[in-house]
């Protein structure tokens, strides 16, 4: 038996039409992904994955606009590579990373671009913004008029 046999088989127990939608007419790939998921996990007896709301396409544009608004105005830096790695060990080990299309399943960004940027962090927390700063040693108060 198939995948799609085996999925068109759970959704026939579950008979949703909603559901059958969602796992196998929605426009949006990871959305069927997620859906199907869910309903195998269902149909098996097994927790369910938790389902978060997606962002709309429209949404999903102006964050991105806005994101490279924010790149550029503060001068088209990047993140250091530890910092970068950091927060990419970080994803890989999220339960809503998309491994096959490197991107979150929260907000949807494409991570290899979204963990470069200083200005965005993650939706849930997991990872901040970072202060990338190139003033030297000495640059800031701290450290002055010691005895
Ligand atoms: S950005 Fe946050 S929610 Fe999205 S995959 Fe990374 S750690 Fe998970």
């Amino acid at each position: 038996m198939t995948p799609d046999q085996v999925l068109e088989d759970a959704l026939s127990r579950i008979g949703s039409d909603r559901l059958r939608y969602l796992c196998l007419d929605h426009p949006d790939p990871l959305v069927r992904e997620e859906y199907g998921a869910w309903v195998l996990a269902r149909d098996a007896g097994q927790p369910a994955p938790v389902l978060m709301p997606r962002p709309s396409p429209a949404t999903r544009v102006a964050t991105a606009l806005k994101a490279g608004a924010r790149w550029i105005a503060g001068g088209l830096k990047v993140v250091p590579d530890p910092v970068f790695e950091a927060r990419m060990k970080l994803c890989r080990g999220c339960d809503h990373y998309d491994a096959g299309n490197d991107q979150c399943g929260v907000c949807t960004c494409y991570l290899a671009a979204k963990a470069r940027l200083p200005g965005e962090e993650c939706p849930l927390g997991k990872w901040r913004k970072y202060a990338v700063t190139k003033t030297k040693c000495g640059g800031c108060s701290k450290g002055r008029n010691r005895k």
